[in-house]
């Protein structure tokens, strides 16, 4: 069999823990046998970040601005408990964090759907896509515990000018305080990014946010949406049949457990990470999500939504089999490839991902699945360690 050959590379960002080893599995078994992979390799392991002083993470990033497509493994983000399993020289930030600010725009994740894999919530019978905003707020954000006795204010300089404005004043006892912020720009590309991938998918948009409470700063995301919606999108959403509606987050997600599922749900940065973990379970499994990154420069990123799955790693380093769920792992690497497919004209490498996807779903649906989804499948089941799963994919291509 000849391989498809590339023509520019995807920038590869591998990571560490159980992902780490799905990572190389993935490669071996089910890309390199058909594919003449051409990728620039970064390696955001722990160990080889704290080497780099983390410089790997922006040099990562800076190459995704260069060839346009990326594809990364789960990375640990470091804590207290890290810094000293791995002895760090500092507890660097987290490198979606560090990746996301270089290169702005959103998170689009969309639940993976097997027929014998029934949701937790009955009614959502299509999948339900989040558009995570993945710039600013408490991703960019400073903050400090102040003792009692300090008076916590925002200062504003223009043109030498200083205005300040009152957070609190500590006179009775000390606390914590945040300064947060986002640009207009970036809120303008997520709102357009929201519409067009609507309007691409023909899907209702659902957008929420705090506006009641937050009423200059996600009133902000709310005004811009409608402006924009009302001068570009309003006709073509009409035209195709589809809805854009606001309301508070409250309300949308009161309204997204009663609905069919099947709509785009816009969340602002903090309400999409955390949501986007309670669609993707109750969906099945935090493994059958798929996640990319679309900047407004036209950059795409594409990786799993989930962790390194620490608890499987520690167990795999005692002896024991694992049975560790690579599904959305593989379809990061499917979905950079078709970008890069599409974006080279390589039709086959396109059409190459799309089988992998097919064999993918069609090997679960057969009943050979892994552990997090065998105590939830409908029919026979026949639960294997990750790497039988992947061969039994493999057979499949
Ligand atoms: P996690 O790795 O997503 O795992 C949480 C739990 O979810 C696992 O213990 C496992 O449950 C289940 N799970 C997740 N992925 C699975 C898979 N592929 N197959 C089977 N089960 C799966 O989250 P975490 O344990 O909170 O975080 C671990 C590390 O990942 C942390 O260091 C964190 O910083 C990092 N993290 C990275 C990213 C990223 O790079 N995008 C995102 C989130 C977290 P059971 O143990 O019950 O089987
Ligand atoms: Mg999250």
């Amino acid at each position: 069999m000849t391989k498809i050959q590339m023509k520019t590379p995807v920038v590869e960002i591998d990571g560490d823990e159980m992902t780490r080893i799905l990572w190389a599995q993935i490669k071996e078994k089910l890309i390199e046998p058909f594919v003449e992979l051409k990728s620039e390799y970064y390696d955001l392991g722990l160990v080889n970040r704290d080497k780099t002083n983390d410089q790997v993470t922006i040099d990562c990033a800076n190459a995704i601005k260069k060839y346009g497509v990326g594809v990364k493994c789960a990375t640990i983000t470091p804590n207290a408990q890290r810094v000293e399993e791995y002895s760090l020289k500092e507890m660097w930030k987290s490198p979606n964090g560090t990746i996301r600010a270089i290169l702005g725009g959103t998170v689009f994740r969309e639940p993976i759907l097997a027929k014998n894999i029934k949701s937790y919530v009955p009614g959502w019978t299509s999948p339900i896509v989040m558009a995570r905003h993945a710039y600013g707020d408490i991703y960019n954000c400073e903050e400090k515990e102040v003792e009692k006795g300090t008076v916590a204010e925002l200062v504003y300089t223009k043109d030498g000018k200083e205005t300040r404005q009152l957070i609190h004043d500590f006179s009775e006892a000390g606390g914590v305080v945040r300064g947060m912020h986002n640009d207009t720009s970036s809120i303008d590309h997520f709102a357009h990014a929201c519409f067009m991938y609507a309007l691409e998918h023909k899907m209702d948009l659902w957008f929420g946010s705090k506006d009641t409470i937050s009423k200059i700063y996600h009133h902000k995301f709310k005004d811009v949406f409608q402006e924009i919606y009302d001068k570009h999108y309003k006709m073509k959403f009409e035209a195709l049949g589809i809805e854009y509606f606001y309301t508070l987050i409250d309300d949308i997600v009161a309204r997204i457990i009663k609905s069919n599922g099947g709509m785009l749900w816009a969340c602002m940065n903090y309400d999409g990470d955390v949501m986007s973990d309670l669609v993707a379970t109750a969906f099945g499994s935090l493994a059958m999500m798929s996640s990319v990154l679309v900047s407004p420069d036209g950059y795409y990123e594409y990786e799993a939504a989930h962790g390194t799955v620490t608890r499987h790693y520690y167990r795999h380093l005692e002896g024991y089999e694992t049975s560790t769920n690579p599904v959305a792992t593989i379809y990061a690497w499917t979905g950079a490839l078709k970008k890069r497919g599409e974006l080279d004209d390589i039709p086959e490498l396109c059409e190459f991902a799309k089988k992998l996807e097919c064999a993918t779903v069609e090997t679960i649906e057969s009943g050979i699945m892994t552990g997090d989804l065998a105590s939830l499948a409908t029919g026979e089941v026949t639960k294997v360690n990750s790497k039988e799963f992947m061969d039994a994919i493999a057979s499949r291509i």
